[in-house]
């Protein structure tokens, strides 16, 4: 049987997703015989890789860092899931958005409640965008998986049918209700 290659993608989001992903408790080791774990910051990769299959894509896109990975992501991935309520509707990365610009917010991150701070150039961090965005606002998005995080009986209940080559059909408050 041909593995899967499944990935997952951690943007501007708090990674409650992933650990709700690890939640998945013992069926992880059943996954684990049909799937090849090609990118995630669970497994350290530092490079997309072409041919994924799978992507679960947590958090938002805030910065021009996540603007280029989720287009490769697009590029190089067949099925892309929206992966928890700030991926496919910007949630709590995006409630700066009424500050209607990235100025304002790193003036009170870094100048106006930390000490003798000054706020970061250069290369160290990536530029904030003024808006955040939501994945499917930039991409387009398969599979929607909503949840603040999505719990492991929704993961599983998306993930399944992934593997059987079918499509998920989430239905029903317990595995469609945002929050
Ligand atoms: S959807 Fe909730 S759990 Fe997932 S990254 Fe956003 S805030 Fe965290």
């Amino acid at each position: 049987m041909t593995r899967i290659q499944l990935a997952t993608v951690w943007l501007s989001g708090c990674s409650g997703c992933h650990m709700s992903f690890l939640d998945l408790d013992e069926w992880l080791f059943d996954l684990a015989q049909q799937v090849d774990l090609v990118y995630s910051p669970l497994a350290d990769v530092k490079t997309y890789p072409p041919g994924v299959d799978v992507a679960l894509v947590e958090g938002a896109i805030a910065n021009r860092d996540h603007l280029s990975l989720i287009r490769q992501v697009r590029d190089r991935t067949q099925c892309l899931i929206s992966f928890g309520d700030c991926a496919i509707t910007g949630n709590v990365p995006a409630l700066r958005n009424p500050l209607g610009r990235a100025d304002p917010v790193l003036t009170r991150a870094y100048l106006e409640t930390a000490d003798g701070a000054q706020i970061p150039g250069g290369d160290l961090v990536p530029p904030l965008l003024d808006t955040v965005m939501p994945v499917h606002t930039v991409v387009p998005v398969d599979c929607y998986l909503p949840g603040c995080p999505p719990n492991a009986e929704r993961i599983r209940a998306v993930l399944k049918p992934l593997l059987q080559g079918d499509r998920p059909a989430l239905s029903g408050a317990e595995l469609i209700r945002f929050g």
